[in-house]
């Protein structure tokens, strides 16, 4: 049966039941009776569908359904119900296909997410968030310098990384969730790197801190803090800025950004919070921020995206290893067959180097 999984892909492609029935030559009525279960469609209907959702049809019989647990979105009033329920079909198409890669493997490659070691019980001040954070980097054997793929480092200790690129108008704010106990981060690829890197290690926070604050601290604001100290560390901070300073040229926090990939107002933020700079100042320089118009984008040139290679490496790994055969690993990656043939023997990349 269909039904769940049509739903799903008509959500993702922000199709209504008559648009994609006319588009597969049925009513309205029938895409529901389908979706309900109470009706299977034939091959010819089953491909017309397939083409005006983007799926191949496959996608309608993979056999691994798995379920959006605890979500937890960044608090965002304007994230519109109808950019939600396409992010959340495709992370679900996503999440699918890494379980599936997953089970296909006699041992999956990739380790089961662990707390790190050393996490207190119970926090009382942001401040201590500060002690978490280094925690974290020196569990991880990141030492103090500027982190360069995050979403590898994440993805190398058994946390999914999803990207997805349904929300052109970057309404969506970034979620994290549990899929099959297995903890999710989703952020979008239509963000500057910047802000993917401060999502990405917010949601990290909420996966280490939840359950261990005071009630008196914003689980919000302990995230962000928790954020900012572990993309940019106190000490390297302390050493590029002084213990104390009067006043803050905002090209320094442009060279903190490109180093360390962190926004220039969040490492202004950070400064405040390290006592670098006085909260008067701090203010200050966030009215000069607005002036210029820098809340909304940020001046010079973006901080890169991130993108994320694990899923292809892992299908051609199981490719390699005849895990998998061809026909599978086009699928996992969402590909026409013959066009995934050309990539697999790198004939586009020639191509490309050849022009
Ligand atoms: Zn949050």
């Amino acid at each position: 049966m269909i039904g769940e999984r049509l739903k799903r892909a008509r959500a993702a492609a922000g199709l209504s039941m008559l648009a994609l029935g006319q588009h597969a030559g049925v009513s309205a009525n029938m895409i529901k009776k389908y979706e309900h279960d109470e009706n299977m469609p034939g091959s010819s209907v089953l491909i017309k569908l397939s083409k005006a959702l983007g799926v191949r049809t496959e996608y309608f019989f993979r056999p691994v359904q798995v379920e959006l647990g605890e979500v937890e979105y960044r608090k965002r009033s304007s994230m519109p119900a109808g950019i939600l329920k396409r992010v959340h079909a495709d992370v679900l198409d996503q999440a699918e296909r890494w379980h599936e890669l997953a089970n296909l493997w006699p041992n999956f490659p990739v380790a089961d997410f662990v707390l790190p070691d050393g996490l207190p019980e119970r926090i009382d001040t942001l401040d201590e968030i500060e002690a978490i954070a280094d925690g974290v980097r020196s569990s991880w054997q990141l030492g103090q310098n500027p982190i360069p793929d995050l979403v590898d480092e994440l993805e190398a200790r058994g946390i999914l990384v999803i990207m997805t690129d349904v929300d052109e108008h970057t309404k969506f704010d970034g979620l994290q969730a549990q899929i099959a106990g297995l903890p999710v981060i989703v952020v979008s690829t239509n963000w500057p790197g910047d802000r993917q890197r401060f999502t990405l290690a917010h949601e990290l926070g909420h996966l280490l801190l939840q359950g261990r604050l005071a009630a008196t601290l914003d689980e919000e604001q302990a995230c962000n803090r928790f954020a900012g100290a572990f993309l940019l560390p106190g000490e390297p901070m302390r050493l590029q800025l002084g213990e104390t300073r009067h006043r803050l040229e905002p090209k320094e926090l442009y060279l903190l950004k490109m180093e360390y990939g962190l926004s220039m107002k969040a490492c202004l933020f950070r400064a405040k919070d390290l006592g670098i700079i006085s909260p008067a100042v701090h203010r200050g320089m966030v009215i000069q921020f607005s002036k210029n118009r820098w809340n909304k984008v940020e001046p010079g040139r973006p901080y890169p995206p991130e993108t994320t290679l694990t899923f292809q490496q892992l299908v051609y790994r199981a490719l390699g290893e005849s895990i998998i055969g061809e026909s599978k690993a086009a699928e996992l990656i969402g590909m026409p067959l013959m066009q995934f043939h050309q990539e697999r023997k790198l004939e586009q990349l020639d191509a490309v180097a050849d022009q």
